[in-house]
């Protein structure tokens, strides 16, 4: 039991806090202010709060105030002590009912726009995003840069060495693009080997450098999968689109960064290639 605000307010900070008793007739402290900033903390936002109050105009006036705050319920001394139990039990369960929901709702949206495996975001996250910085990027007459990623002969990792190991290496590979991205880039994984880096405010000059500092990245070093003491060398073929203004659309970016890729494959894979560049030239994979 807290018998000051300070005390009050550390131990609803704990996180281990199901429900908050504030009595209105404390001697040196407000308790509707307490209740207040208790409302306005985040850690104590969603905690239910039961004040305690004397049967006193002054005191049925404060009440009123308290359910504006956002207190949850009320009782009138002198208190009943099963009545007391009965309140503090509806909260608790309310409480416990909220804190699922808002448990649920997060893993959801996290599982809406993420991928499971790697934790990058999905395709149909990037392809949403995609469309609204397009349009911002227009409007403010910046490009935006595309970075199309496929891991090269992934088939012979899986081949040679499982399923289970390929993801592992998916796994590996997604946290080292994460290393060489900025913060506002965005990362998703668009397929089962097939990654795509959106970077907005970027010259084609910069989307190079970066690819190329990710095609380093995986090539440098073998991937290891400690369990089996294996050492997995990769590496991954990179297209770079760069949005062209008004009139270029989402679908004509990803198109181009995926020809660009293509001709990364085409020119011997392990290669960074733009839209800008020379026609790739047609040979056989
Ligand atoms: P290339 O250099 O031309 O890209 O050759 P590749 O072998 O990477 O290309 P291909 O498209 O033939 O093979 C992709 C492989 O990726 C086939 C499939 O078994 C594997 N794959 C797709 N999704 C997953 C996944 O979630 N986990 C694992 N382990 N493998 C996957
Ligand atoms: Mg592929
Ligand atoms: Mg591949």
């Amino acid at each position: 039991m807290a018998t000051n605000s300070d005390d009050a307010i550390s131990a609803a900070r704990s996180g281990n806090v199901d429900l908050i008793i504030v009595s209105l007739s404390l001697q040196d402290t407000d308790g509707l202010r307490l209740c207040s900033h208790l409302r306005s903390m985040d850690e104590s936002r969603q905690i239910p709060i039961l004040i305690l109050v004397d049967d006193t105009p002054d005191q049925m006036e404060r009440l009123v105030r308290g359910l504006d705050l956002g207190v949850n319920d009320y009782l009138i001394r002198p208190v009943d002590q099963n009545e007391l139990m009965a309140r503090c039990r509806t909260q608790l369960r309310r409480k416990s009912y909220e804190d699922r929901l808002r448990t649920n709702y997060h893993l959801s949206m996290t599982l809406a726009v993420t991928d499971p495996l790697t934790g990058l975001y999905n395709r149909r996250y990037l392809e949403s995003h995609l469309e609204n910085l397009l349009q911002r990027a227009v409007m403010d007459d910046k490009p935006v840069g595309l970075l199309a990623m496929d891991i090269d002969h992934f088939k012979l990792v899986n081949d040679t060495h499982g399923h289970a190991v390929g993801d592992e290496v998916l796994k590996e590979f997604s946290t080292r693009i994460k290393r060489c991205v900025r913060f506002i880039d965005l990362a998703a994984r668009t397929g089962g080997e097939e990654f795509v880096v959106i970077m907005p405010d970027s010259s084609l000059d910069t989307c190079m450098g970066v690819a190329e500092r990710l095609r380093e990245a995986i090539a440098e070093a073998a991937v290891k999968i400690p369990d089996q003491d294996l050492e997995i060398p990769i590496t991954v073929s990179i297209g770079v689109s760069i949005s062209r203004g008004a009139g270029d659309t989402m679908a004509n970016l990803m198109k181009r960064g995926d020809e660009a890729l293509y001709a990364a494959k085409n020119s011997g894979r392990n290669k960074v290639v733009s839209d800008e560049d020379e026609a790739p030239v047609a040979t056989a994979m």
